[in-house]
């Protein structure tokens, strides 16, 4: 529940009281409106006192049963009442915090464009599709986990959030969980790290975490190198043990995840194991086409260019289709009758797109934006709060989210080991930036561009 909910409820309960006529205006005044719900978690109301004498005005029988009463008509349900004082209560409020942004990282808005019918079926991929559907219509799962392992840009991600979509369409009771395996490391560290009144927060966030049906990590290399993989460990078990879908997606084969502790791999390669490699020929052109339709009217492509572009790109979809897309969009510029193979040999090679043999890293990401802003690594690493520089970082932060999906964590290392904290509220800002601020946007392209170089 959030914050403001708890307000709400507390002002209902508040003006009840004062309408019982039980304490006289100056005590309801002076101590009992001063009072505050906290947290209802378990069937127990936390409510904060600000004094001892509040305390023992509250604590009488008739005291806490108006309280209980009180709650009842509001939320309609029996709690019981625990009191805690202002300096206990600001010491969970850590574990709120924690509590609310795992709530955050468990409402995941999937890619409407990433849908199973608008995914092309191949050799390729035709296992890790078929994988992927049929877990959505099964309630018993074969397979558990499914783990799909290939290259950067074959569809992985996609899969993944079609499950989402198509659970979300077909099966709307069912709770589906999506996080990269990097944001569900960064909520793990602090769980570890939140102290509250049972140790850490380690149970609580495991709780959430375990209520789900379906149960979706991108990018499990991530988790690599990380203390966290004891509590994913158990946390895996539980979901496994009811029943709970787990689909993992890898850029390398479960074996070759030497990060990972063996017993965790060892679960990983107990389910199905499947392969995604590069699209063939034929596939490609499909996808191509599929990326086209709606757009003939714009333009006409000759079947040659698309054999072209499916030639030479197809390591990576998504260069294949950052193509295609480059192909129309200078086409609006230019307007030929036509796209002809001439006309998409010209614009591709003006501005080459990244191959996949030169693959984007974040070191690459972090030397474009310095070269861009004429700026040292030093100085973005360092401490210097100056206008460019914090530009600069952010360009830095949005990048390597958007095109290398990184954890808040590693992006921080990068950055001098800023707290991840600082990073993700700083992508959370340039998201809305990229919306609203052309300045930031062109910097983002511009920065985009030199890493086609
Ligand atoms: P990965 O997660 O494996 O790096 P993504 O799922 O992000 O790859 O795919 C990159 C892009 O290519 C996305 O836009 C995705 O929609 C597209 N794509 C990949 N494979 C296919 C396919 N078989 N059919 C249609 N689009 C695809
Ligand atoms: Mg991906």
């Amino acid at each position: 529940m959030e914050p403001q909910a708890y307000k709400e409820i507390w002002k209902q309960v508040l003006s009840d009281i004062q309408k019982a006529g039980y304490y006289d205006s100056e005590t309801f005044d002076s101590w009992i409106s001063k009072t505050e719900l906290f947290k209802i978690e378990d069937g127990t109301a936390f409510i904060v006192y600000p004094t001892m004498i509040t305390l023992n005005i509250l604590k009488t029988e008739q005291g806490i049963s108006l309280l209980r009463s009180s709650l009842y008509e509001v939320l309609k349900e029996e709690v019981s009442i625990q009191f805690i004082s202002k300096q206990d209560a600001s010491k969970l409020i850590p574990e709120i915090k924690l509590q609310q942004r795992t709530q955050n990282l468990m409402r995941t808005d999937f890619n409407e464009e990433y849908t199973f019918e608008n995914f092309i079926e191949g050799n390729s991929n035709a296992e890790a599709y078929a994988a992927c559907l049929s877990c959505c219509t099964q309630k018993k799962h074969l397979f558990n986990p499914i783990m799909i392992y290939g290259n950067s840009g074959l569809g992985k991600t996609h899969l993944l959030h079609a499950i989402g979509n198509y659970l979300k369409k077909e099966r709307p009771e069912t709770k589906v969980f999506y996080s990269y395996s990097g944001d569900l490391v960064s909520i793990l560290l602090d769980a570890m790290k939140t102290k509250n009144i049972h140790g850490n927060a380690v149970d609580q966030v495991k709780s959430q975490l375990i209520d789900n049906d379906y149960f979706l990590i991108d990018d499990i290399q991530n988790l690599q190198q990380s203390s966290s993989q004891e509590v994913f460990f158990t946390v895996y078990n539980e979901l496994i043990s009811r029943n709970a879908q787990i689909v993992i997606t890898s850029d390398m084969h479960p074996s070759e995840l030497s990060g990972l502790q063996s017993r965790l791999i060892s679960r990983f390669n107990s389910g199905l194991s499947v392969n995604i490699v590069k699209p063939e020929f034929d596939t490609s052109k499909a996808i191509l086409k599929k990326k086209l339709e709606g757009n003939e009217e714009i333009c006409q492509i000759n079947e040659d260019v698309l054999d072209y572009l499916a030639h030479k790109f197809s390591n990576d979809v998504r260069n294949l289709e950052g193509s295609l897309n480059k192909l129309i969009f200078n086409a609006t510029l230019e307007n030929p009758d036509v796209i002809d193979l001439d006309f998409a040999q010209r614009i591709l090679m003006k501005e080459p797109i990244v191959s996949s043999t030169s693959e984007l890293t974040i070191k690459k990401i972090k030397k474009a934006v310095t070269r861009f802003y004429g700026l040292t690594y030093k100085d973005i690493e360092g401490k210097s709060r100056q206008k460019k520089l914090m530009n600069a970082r952010q360009v830095f932060i949005y990048l390597s989210r958007e095109l290398l999906h990184k954890a808040y964590v590693s992006i921080g290392q990068e950055l001098g080991n800023r707290d991840h904290t600082t990073i993700s509220s700083s992508y959370d800002r340039a998201v809305k930036l990229i919306q609203t601020d052309k300045n930031f946007k062109m910097a983002v392209d511009k920065v985009k561009s030199l890493l086609e170089d």
